[in-house]
This record gives C-alpha cells, sequence and structure tokens, in this order.
C-alpha cells in the first residue's frame, strides 16, 4: 500500500515546485501566465483561511479561558508571553542592525535625487491604545481586527467563567462550535500545497526580475539576520525552557513556516500555525491564546527588517547614524512591529515610523519599496515562528507549574 506524503513534505514539495515553475516562467519570458492563472487560486486559499481564521480564534480563545477556569491564569499566561515576546523582537532587531553594520560596506551606491514616498500617516501612541477596544462586538469580527477580536473573547471568556452554572449554556455552545470549526479549519489546511503552489509561482515569476544586482546585498543581509534569529533565539529558548531539540521543533513548525513564506501574512497562516504548534505538543488552551495575540503583535522578521532597511536608507543617503539614534531605532521597531497588521506588506507602512523617529527622509522607503514582497516572504515566516516557539515555551512553562503544584 502507498503510504501518503504527510502535510510537511507535501507543502515542502509544493515550495519547491512553486520556485521551480517561477523561475520556468521568468525564463521562457512568460511570469504573466502565473499571475492570471494561479494567483487566483492563491487569493481563494487566502480567502478561505481569513474566512476561518476570526471564529477559529474567537471560539478558541473562549474555549481555552473557559478550560482554564480561573481569571489569575490567563492574567500569567499573557503576562509572561507579552515578556517573552517583547525580548524576542528586541534581540531580533539589535541582530539586524549588528548584521548590518558589518555588511553595510557591501551596498554600493544608489540614486536618491529624485525620491518621491507619500508616507500614510500613522496614529499616535494613545490613538493605538485606544484602537485595542471595540466599541461594538461586530464590527470587529466583520473587519478581522484581531486585538479587538482578543478583546471580546477575553471579555465572553471572563463573562462565562463568572456567571458559573448559568453560562452553562453558551460555554457548551461555545465549546461544540469551536469543535465544528476546527474540522472546517482542518479541511481548508489540506489544501495547503495546493494553495503554496499558488502562492509562490506568482511571487516568484513577478519579483525575480526586480531583484537587481543593487539591492541582492541587503536583502541578503536581511535573510542573514532572519535566519541567525531564528537559529539562535527560538533554538535556544525551546531547548533551554522546553527541553525539545531544535531540529524537532523547525520540523514541526515547517508547514506554517512556508505558508507563511508564501502568503506573506501571518493571520492568514494562523490556523496551520496553530494546528503545527499542537502537533508539536503545545497546550490547547495556550495555542489558542498565545498564537492569535503573536499573529498580531509579535513580529520579530518586521523588526529585523525594519532595522536592516533603516541602516541601508541611511548609508544611501549618506547619513551616518549616533548610538543615540540607533537606541531609538531598537526602541520604535520593537514598538512598530507591534502596531504592524499580520497582513502583506504592513511592515513597510510602520517603517516610515522608524524613519521619522531617527529624522531620516521617508522617501527612502521607494528604495526597497520595488521589492518589499520577497523581504515580506522571509520576516512573516519569522514572525510566526517566533509565535510558534513561544507557544511551546510557555505550554513548558505551564507543564512544569502544575508538576510542582500536583
Ligand atoms: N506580512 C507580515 C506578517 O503578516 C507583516 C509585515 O508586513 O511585516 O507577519
Amino acid at each position: 500500500m502507498k503510504k501518503k506524503l504527510s502535510l510537511g513534505v507535501q507543502v515542502l514539495i509544493a515550495l519547491i515546485a512553486g520556485v521551480i515553475a517561477g523561475l520556468v516562467l521568468i525564463w521562457i519570458g512568460k511570469p504573466e501566465f502565473a499571475t492570471d492563472w494561479l494567483k487566483p487560486f492563491g487569493t481563494i486559499f487566502l480567502n478561505l483561511l481569513k474566512f476561518i481564521v476570526v471564529p477559529v480564534v474567537l471560539f478558541s480563545i473562549i474555549a481555552g479561558i473557559i478550560s482554564m477556569k480561573d481569571v489569575r491564569k490567563v492574567a500569567s499566561i499573557g503576562g509572561k508571553t507579552i515578556a517573552y515576546y517583547l525580548c524576542t523582537t528586541a534581540v531580533a532587531i539589535i541582530i539586524g542592525l549588528v548584521l548590518s553594520y558589518a555588511l553595510k560596506g557591501t551596498y554600493g551606491q544608489l540614486d536618491t535625487a529624485g525620491l518621491e514616498y507619500a508616507a500614510p500617516s500613522s496614529q499616535g501612541i494613545m490613538q493605538t491604545i485606544i484602537n485595542i477596544f471595540p466599541s461594538n462586538p461586530i464590527t470587529p469580527l466583520a473587519n478581522s481586527t484581531m486585538l479587538q477580536v482578543i478583546v471580546i473573547a477575553l471579555f465572553f471568556g471572563f463573562g462565562i467563567i463568572l456567571a458559573g452554572a448559568k453560562g452553562k449554556a453558551t460555554a457548551d455552545f461555545v465549546e461544540s462550535f469551536n469543535e465544528v470549526c476546527m474540522k472546517i479549519m482542518d479541511f481548508i489546511i489540506k489544501l495547503s500545497p495546493i494553495g503554496v503552489f499558488c502562492l509562490l509561482t506568482p511571487a516568484i515569476a513577478e519579483n525575480g526580475p526586480k531583484i537587481l544586482k543593487d539591492m541582492l546585498m541587503v536583502l541578503i543581509v536581511a535573510y542573514l539576520a532572519y535566519i541567525i534569529h531564528a537559529a539562535i533565539v527560538y533554538s535556544l529558548s525551546v531547548k533551554s525552557f522546553a527541553g525539545m531539540s531544535p531540529l524537532k521543533f523547525f520540523k514541526g513548525a515547517s508547514p506554517a513556516m512556508i505558508l507563511a513564506f508564501s502568503s506573506a501574512s501571518s493571520v492568514g497562516t494562523l490556523p496551520l500555525t496553530m494546528e503545527c504548534s499542537e502537533k508539536l505538543g503545545a497546550r490547547k488552551e495556550v495555542t489558542s491564546f498565545v498564537l492569535p495575540l503573536g499573529a498580531t503583535i509579535n513580529m520579530d522578521g518586521t523588526a529585523i527588517y525594519q532595522g536592516v532597511c533603516t541602516v541601508f536608507i541611511a548609508s544611501m543617503f549618506g547619513i551616518d547614524l549616533t548610538i543615540g539614534q540607533l537606541l531609538t531605532i531598537i526602541l520604535t521597531a520593537t514598538l512598530a512591529s507591534i502596531g504592524t497588521a499580520g497582513v502583506p506588506g504592513a511592515g513597510m507602512v510602520m517603517l516610515t515610523m522608524v524613519l521619522v523617529s531617527v529624522g531620516l527622509p521617508v522617501e527612502g522607503i521607494a528604495l526597497v519599496a520595488g521589492i518589499d514582497r520577497v523581504f515580506d516572504m522571509g520576516r512573516t515566516a519569522i514572525n510566526v515562528t517566533g509565535d510558534m516557539a513561544c507557544a511551546t515555551v510557555i505550554s513548558a512553562l505551564e507543564d512544569k507549574k502544575e508538576g510542582k503544584a500536583a
């Protein structure tokens, strides 16, 4: 009997096939074939993921809270999660900056005269905080505003716990609906290999020719920093907190990493991120809370990209950054990555905030905008890997705590 290939292997084959198909289409001069005929199927697949992600997040967080039965436990997991996310993001940007400085001599010089870039207006910090709290329960669900969906789920979860026996019917409904959503999600996830192929081929075919010699070095610096960060920070954290071999971790995480790479959307990848984490042994009550939060606020890859691009833009304009400016970059890139939505291209918009904070010309973004997708694919893969590492770590910490308490 033929053995069925695991989803991870299928997705890997789709990745390799997508890259080859993209390169072949460039070679035969028909990149538009991928855009016209493959991309629509990739978009359908992403739409399906986005369609299921809000109910999955909403019901799995509520179900997770109900199963914890304790508001304090949620607060304790939440506190540890946010601490982990902030620390790893700060390390990510430091790695990006150090590597940029080591290699910026290789960048060459681009012409910056006549650059134009209309920066979208970014909102202040208070408005960002206000925006976390929904003023009605429907719009955030309809618009997939993840942070607000999480807040709604938290309130309903706490409400159900506090209502006790009278909340039982709602709790049963949530648990049953959660199961149904998971089944739908499983079905959509089975389509990932097709989705990855149809998303990746056009991405390669469209961007391949744009990676000019001048941009190649800065791309290499960003990708090196992504890889170093994952190899050091995630390996160390899963090994030291969860006793898991890094190889096992990356193997288990790879289907989500590949989908994130192909789709450039952390939120779109979330259903698969949750599945991979659970297969790696993370607890459901942890993944259901830590991963949606991570897909919204934890963006290590984006922070690296912002650091690398800031140094690149400064050097193209012949500006030397001071130590004070570098510290400002670490701070603002950490904040900017929190504010970045888990959708394609969002990190580039937030790069504006980092550039403005150190007085660099925002028009510099025009230098990197043409190949943003290529940066984005790598940074999204790192973003979701960081979320999965956190879920593994927090889950292990919870196991230890309960082991001690028992
Ligand atoms: N595309 C990234 C993500 O979804 C965000 C970004 O643009 O940096 O994680």
